[in-house]
């Protein structure tokens, strides 16, 4: 897949950095909030090409728009959830509802539709979730009834309930996931279709900038060419496709989240006095509710690139790496913002300092596109049908790869990393040998730890060779991070590794020792050091203004 110029892109993200410097400082967004108003004229100003032209964002070349790849979709959602990820999941709804035309669409549909979202800017809902069917949507009873006419189909008329539909009342369209006699398929819905209605918006608990609505189906005709792909029976794996982007997306919108919060908590604890100095120079304060923020989040930022990179490569199948970023990402994002309440005490808990509104924004990263708990066992299950495959090889040889690289650069954790690939693959093989994962909770736990064996990798391998730009960190400081969640990886896949292969009741007493907790442990020298050097860069790389 084709990916921006870096200028265009820059372009893009300083237009946009402009545009909400000037229209949408921190009272008018406090006050869209507050009115529970879906702020349509912003909506429109992102969408106008003669301003930002955001929707154009994921339209093809061929069809007007600008063919931008994964990792512009990555920068640009980051930057949104920076602003306000209520408006932010507004823009994100027309690329997820676009998604299914993108991946599964007939050339004549991409061409017809697409060519006028890009002549129109015309706002998208995804419809997939039901009331009965949110985290299993083969749950789904919305139907698709075949209407024929001399033995032919020239529509369908569909009938059912969508629940929590981002743009829910206020797209021009809707791609609505529903039951055909083929099996779920998509179809192409327009706002004032007879039977279409929708419901009024939800109150919810943030994103209130967004508009979020059930939407009612009753007998709505669609000619058959509104059935996306034109064959029916694909919306499942259509929707599956769409999963290393729009993951990838939300991963994104965890990432802007928790570093705007943290950005706040690391300024305001330069100027905020107690105790006799300044908070950043307060280790009980930067280490506990600053670092393993940053760290986190800058571990997960890794991942994000390094996937964004896969997918705009042309590698398909990233279900996986969606997963884990998006898992990393937005628990990482609620952690920051979370703890940036906690830095700054009673002001963090008024509604001025913004942090409180993140932190009830960033909450939905971890529910919509897939909940937590789904990315764990996703994770789980994916990994463990590779280590059955290879024959527990494949997180030995990652751990082999990672330790050449300690050799290359032994400054970036990759020692570490390894130590955690290996630890878990004793645990998976483990899980094998012990029937452990016939427990839910121990399947889901090894999701977790994986995930963050994973991104302790990639983060050293990237903080060596390709450290990113992007967060506005030195290089030293990101090998410092990289460090900092490798020691943590590998502590934790051996310690709750332990725990719950223990507690599931597996037979090797030398699991301890097979885990490598005493290399874990060990790996700990260093650790407040660099936490030390990572507390101090924070406070050079985000001044107090
Ligand atoms: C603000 C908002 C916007 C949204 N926007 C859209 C949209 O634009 N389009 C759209 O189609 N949907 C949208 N959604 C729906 C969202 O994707 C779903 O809410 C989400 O997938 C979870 O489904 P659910 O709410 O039915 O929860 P459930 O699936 O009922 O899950 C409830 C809890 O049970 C856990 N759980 C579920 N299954 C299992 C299992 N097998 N084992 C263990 N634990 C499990 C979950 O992790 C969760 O903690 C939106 C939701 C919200 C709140």
């Amino acid at each position: 897949m084709a990916r921006l110029d870096a200028d265009v892109l820059d372009q893009i993200l300083t237009t946009l950095r402009e545009y909400a410097e000037k229209n949408l400082p921190a009272q008018r967004l406090l006050e869209i909030e507050g009115g529970h108003e879906f702020p349509e004229k912003v909506m429109k100003d992102l969408y106008d090409p003669a301003q930002i032209g955001l929707h154009l964002l994921t339209v093809p070349e061929e069809h007007g728009g600008l063919g931008g790849g994964a990792y512009d979709i990555y920068r640009v959602s980051e930057a949104m959830a920076s602003i306000d990820l209520g408006i932010a999941t507004g823009v994100l709804a027309t690329f997820l509802g676009t998604d299914p035309i993108n991946v599964g669409g007939t050339p004549e549909q991409k061409a017809d539709w697409l060519g006028e979202l890009a002549e129109k800017g015309q706002l998208y809902a995804y419809g997939a979730t039901e009331p009965q069917a949110g985290s299993d949507l083969s749950a789904l009873t919305t139907a698709a009834m075949p209407v024929q006419e001399d033995g032919k189909v020239v529509g369908y008329r569909i009938s059912g309930r969508k629940q929590w539909i981002s743009n829910g009342g206020v797209a021009d369209r809707y791609t609505i996931l529903a039951n055909a006699p083929g099996g779920p398929s998509w179809f192409l819905v327009d706002k004032g279709t007879e039977g279409f209605t929708t419901g009024k918006p939800e109150d919810k608990h943030g994103i209130r900038a967004s508009n979020t609505a059930a939407l009612f189906l009753e007998n709505v005709y669609v000619p058959a060419d509104r059935l996306i792909g034109g064959v029916e029976g694909k919306g499942l794996t259509q929707a599956q496709a769409v999963f290393g982007y729009t993951r990838l997306m939300v991963a994104a919108f965890g990432l802007g989240a928790g570093w705007e919060a943290l950005r706040r908590a690391v300024r305001y604890s330069q100027e905020r006095v107690q105790g006799g100095g300044p908070l950043s120079q307060k280790q009980g304060y930067t280490h506990k509710l600053i670092v393993p923020n940053a760290v986190r989040l800058e571990a997960a930022r890794a991942y994000i690139e390094w996937v964004a990179e896969r997918l705009d490569g042309g590698e398909e199948d990233l279900a996986t790496e969606g997963a884990v970023a998006k898992y990393l990402a937005t628990e990482a994002g609620n952690k920051a913002a979370e703890d940036a309440i906690q830095a700054l005490g009673g002001y963090g808990y008024t509604r001025e300092y913004m942090v409180e509104k993140i932190k009830r924004d960033v909450r939905i990263t971890t529910i919509y596109e897939g909940t937590s708990e789904i990315m764990e066992w996703t994770i789980a299950r994916n990994r463990w049908q590779l280590h059955l495959k290879s024959r527990g090889q494949y997180y030995l040889d990652w751990a082999a790869r990672a330790d050449e690289r300690e050799k290359e650069s032994p400054s970036v954790g990759s020692g570490l990393a390894a130590m955690a690939l290996r630890s878990t693959a004793g645990l998976l093989e483990r899980a094998r040998l012990d029937r452990l994962t016939r427990n839910q909770h121990v399947l889901f736990r090894l999701g977790e730890l994986i995930a963050y064996a994973e991104t302790a990798a990639v983060f050293a391998e990237r903080a060596s060779t390709s450290p990113t730009k992007t967060s506005g960190l030195e290089r030293g400081t990101l090998e410092a991070m990289a460090r900092v969640h490798a020691r943590d990886a590998a502590l934790k896949v051996a310690t709750e590794g332990l725990r719950w292969a223990i507690g599931a009741g597996q037979s090797d007493p030398g699991l301890a020792q097979a885990l490598g907790l005493d290399g874990a442990v060990a790996g700990q020298a260093g650790l407040v050091c660099d936490m030390d050097r990572i507390a101090a860069d924070l406070v050079r790389a985000f001044p107090a203004k």
